[in-house]
């Protein structure tokens, strides 16, 4: 039998809708049935289990998944033995202390003694083992925010993206204690034929991320003015030139960074540069 790919990403929270769209973006198909444990793909060897994201750790771990989605929060928290493969770039969040709105709080030593309520025991507690606080932390699985307004605890420490949860609950955030985001993780001794498949995979997503943080530009330049608007595009290996039916005018095609567009984009009409079209990359091989 051909080797295939087990693929562990959860079934229902907020790292699946990102985790089902790179596999979408890498071009792999699977048919679906709502609630199914199990998809095969129908254009790739792989398979796709749908867990619970805390167990994707430990069943990468113990081989019933090959490879797995999984927040680097959870990774760590677990403290399973797998690689971490590659940085996904979504379900980005924090995982921070946060303490009643007008509490006093002067730093780490302000949470030596106090109850602190969280589903992460081992990164609060590695925090303040770094900070030589002891605390007593409260380990609950769910709705952390609630247990300060409940008298459960004094602080909590838990997941925030952007905060609201916190405010709408009283709390001011006053720590981070780790920053995560998602990421491919895998078995450390795969066999060679599914470490196989894993680099086609990594190969695909590293083309579907490079096509997002880069844009196709084409403009139209002064003839004189060439060797200068080159030089600020200088793509994948350098821009084509084409002559324009207008004499002393040439189109320049290249690629550009979403990081440092605008200022690219200045630059080039301070050059001279007209008639700038910026276009979306569907994937980028380089
Ligand atoms: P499950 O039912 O699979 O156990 P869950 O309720 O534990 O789900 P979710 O709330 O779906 O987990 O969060 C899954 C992961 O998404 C978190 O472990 C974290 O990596 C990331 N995450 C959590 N909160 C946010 C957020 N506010 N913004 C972005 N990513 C987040
Ligand atoms: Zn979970």
């Amino acid at each position: 039998m051909n080797a295939k790919l087990k693929i562990a990403i959860q079934k229902s929270g907020r790292l699946s809708d990102d985790s089902l769209q790179i596999i979408k973006e890498c071009g792999i198909s699977f048919h679906n049935g709502i609630g199914k444990l199990k998809a095969e793909a129908t254009n790739f060897p792989a398979e796709f289990l749908f867990l619970r994201d805390d167990d994707i750790p430990g069943y990468v771990a113990d081989g019933v998944a090959h490879i797995g989605i999984v927040g680097e929060n959870v990774l760590v928290e677990k403290g399973k033995q797998v690689e971490t493969v590659h940085k996904l770039g979504f379900s980005k969040c924090r995982l921070s202390i946060a303490v009643p709105k007008g509490a006093r709080y002067l730093g780490p030593a302000s949470l030596q003694g106090k109850r602190i309520a969280t589903s992460y025991p081992r990164l609060l507690g590695q925090f303040l083992a770094s900070h030589q606080v002891q605390a007593d932390i409260h380990e609950i699985s769910g709705s952390v925010e609630i247990a300060p307004g409940i008298g459960l605890a004094e602080a909590i420490c838990d997941l925030v993206s952007s905060g609201s949860t916190l405010f709408t609950n009283g709390l001011e955030e006053v720590e981070t204690v780790f920053r995560s985001e998602a990421v491919l993780i895998a078995q450390p001794q795969l066999p060679a034929d599914l470490k196989e498949l894993l680099g086609q995979l990594l190969f695909r997503i590293k083309a579907v991320q490079a096509a997002k943080n880069n844009k196709y530009i084409l403009l139209n330049a002064p003839q004189a003015k060439v060797e200068r608007i080159a030089s600020l595009i200088p793509g994948m290996k350098s821009p084509s030139i084409m002559q324009l039916a207008r004499p002393g005018w040439v189109s320049l095609h290249s690629v550009i960074n979403e990081n440092d567009f605008w200022a690219v984009i200045e630059a080039l009409r301070a050059e001279g540069a007209e008639g700038i079209l910026v276009v979306p990359i569907e994937k980028m091989i380089v």
